[in-house]
């Protein structure tokens, strides 16, 4: 858990679960299209868009 966010430096993360492993993973928001590109990091099961979860923003 990242707990200390410096303000107009943060890095919004999301969350998917993947279809084939079934492992929840978490990754930067910027690392989301090549995980779409390239598949799941563990099995390389193909990632569709609806496997992440909606955006969570801390505040
Ligand atoms: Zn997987």
């Amino acid at each position: 858990m990242n707990e200390e966010l410096i303000e107009g430096n943060t890095m919004s993360t999301v969350h998917f679960t993947c279809p084939e492993c079934e492992q929840r993973l978490t990754l930067e928001e910027a690392r989301r299209a090549a995980v779409v590109a390239t598949g799941c990091p563990l099995c390389t099961a193909p990632i569709g868009a609806t496997a992440f979860e909606p955006l969570e923003r801390v505040q």
